[in-house]
């Protein structure tokens, strides 16, 4: 079997100074000679991986022949949004898992191909044509999930309007996302081509408090499908946290991403670039802060993680990236308290050495304290990068909207809501990844159709 062709990608050296793309895509010739190592196998495992089900034989049996216009018209019948899934899909747990390749040798790179079919094809258009019905369907929420229901229901007919509370859209994917993983230009391209088959998106619109829900209804909108994400930080809640310099990674990354801190003086956004930060927490948004904090100019960036590497659960590129930009992995430690100086800024973390013991609910070691093993780590600026809630805002003001435990919007199997027309998906409803998110808006598109035409 032909050796597993690597995407190129800058020097870290080089790029842990600059917030331009780490990968540098494949050239023709690499992305034909990784094309070809798939088997085209007749019951093809990999899209089974897959939460979208896209045909991955199908596309890549295209790009074989050099021919991405094809290949993309195979992923757009499952994604909207290619070039984003090539780039931030975790495919190491989803469908390269499931490829055959993987048991003996290494799998075909899904996503590389992925990015390359949608990046070779960014200028050609769209060609659908849509047979307009004139029923009108609200979305609330322009992340993954909102931009996938629309983008199917306008497909299907509809007219389609997103309402979103940010001033931009694109969710996580614009304000979480660090431009070195995913390019904001990348998601503009895949935004303006569902605004050129009618989507319309408003902005600056916080439903539930701007306007409401039944606000829409009387507005005209027949169907309403809420993707309003997990944007609430959660707070490890020890003395100290309201210290000065203490982001939580929310924060810090929507200031550099959304309001392009990172980009002055075009854009004179605050932040502050400390020289001795510690990035707490073990996923994306842990690595996306810790790897941000280091482009920003600091000196040292010391991951503190409570249990080992083996159970973050960052994708294994972004942990890869991180270690070789100079990030420090401090696993195996949980933070106890934060110290402040005299202007009640933070100047250290104690923190607390773990072994880990049976597993949890979540099937991972739970971690427990060492007695006697406490200690400190000088800071100058702290991210929590801890995990996220629901959003409540639009679920705690809407009457007889049910919600869970953790809060999370309670729907049935086709979507809908205990309000019937409201249907809901993506983190709200308890997803976690762009993928998810997206497979649940396909969902709820049909169901909203079905549910329409009844
Ligand atoms: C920093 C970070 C990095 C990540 N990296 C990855 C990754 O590499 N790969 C991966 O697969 N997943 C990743 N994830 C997770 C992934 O981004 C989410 O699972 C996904 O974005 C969820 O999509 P969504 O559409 O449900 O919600 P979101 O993307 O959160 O979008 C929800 C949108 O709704 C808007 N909104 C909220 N309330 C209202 C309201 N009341 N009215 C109007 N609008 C409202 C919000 O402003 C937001 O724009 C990451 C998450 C973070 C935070």
């Amino acid at each position: 079997m032909p050796q597993k062709v690597n995407m190129p990608e800058r020097d870290p050296q080089i790029r842990r100074r600059d917030f331009e793309q780490v990968n540098a895509g494949y050239s023709k010739e690499e992305m034909l000679a990784e094309a070809k190592r798939c088997l085209q196998c007749k019951n093809p495992m990999c899209a089974k991986g897959c939460p979208v089900e896209i045909n991955i034989p199908g596309f890549i049996k295209h790009l074989v022949k050099d021919n991405p216009s094809e290949a993309i018209k195979v992923l757009k019948q499952k994604t909207n949004l290619p070039a984003v899934c090539g780039r931030v899909c975790p495919q190491e747990n989803q469908c390269e898992k499931s490829c055959i390749l993987s048991k003996k040798d290494e799998a075909v790179s899904i996503g590389n191909l992925e990015r390359y079919a949608a990046d070779a094809t960014v200028n050609i258009e769209d060609n659908i044509s849509i047979k307009k019905n004139g029923v009108k369907v609200a979305v609330v929420g322009s992340g993954p999930a909102g931009l996938t229901c629309g983008g199917d229901l306008l497909k299907l007919g509809y007219n389609v309007t997103v309402y979103e509370s940010l001033h931009d859209t694109g969710g996580v994917l614009r304000y979480g996302i660090p431009e070195f993983r995913l390019p904001k230009k990348v998601l503009n391209v895949e935004i303006e081509k569902l605004k050129k088959l009618g989507m319309k998106i408003v902005l600056n619109i916080l439903i539930g408090r701007t306007k409401n829900i039944k606000d829409l209804f009387d507005e005209g909108f027949k169907a309403i499908f809420v993707a309003v994400g997990s944007g609430l930080p959660i707070f490890p809640r020890i003395p100290g946290e309201n210290l000065n310099h203490i982001y939580c990674s929310n924060e810090f990354l929507a200031r550099v991403n959304l309001m392009r801190a990172f980009d002055f003086p075009n854009y004179d956004t605050p932040v502050r670039s400390g020289k001795n930060i510690v990035v707490v927490g073990g996923g994306n948004t842990a690595m996306d802060s810790a790897r941000t904090a280091v482009r920003l100019g600091a000196n040292r960036v010391k991951l503190v993680y409570r249990r080992s590497e083996a159970e973050m659960p960052a994708r294994l590129e972004e942990r890869r990236h991180a270690k070789e930009e100079g990030v420090e992995f401090i696993t195996l430690t949980k933070l106890v308290r934060f110290i402040g100086d005299d202007n009640k800024a933070v100047k250290a973390v104690e923190c607390v050495k773990m072994q880990l013991g049976e597993p949890d609910e979540s099937g991972r070691s739970s971690p427990r304290e060492i007695a006697g093993s406490k200690y400190m780590i000088d800071a100058d600026m702290v991210v929590l990068a801890l995990g996220v809630r629901p959003n409540p805002i639009l679920p705690s003001l809407t009457k007889g909207l049910n919600i869970n435990s953790h809060g999370h919007i309670v729907i049935d199997e086709n979507h809908m809501t205990s309000i019937p027309g409201i249907f809901a998906g993506g983190d709200i409803v308890g997803g976690d990844t762009v993928i998810s998110a997206m497979g649940m808006g396909k969902k709820a598109a049909k169901a909203i159709d079905n549910y329409l035409k009844k």
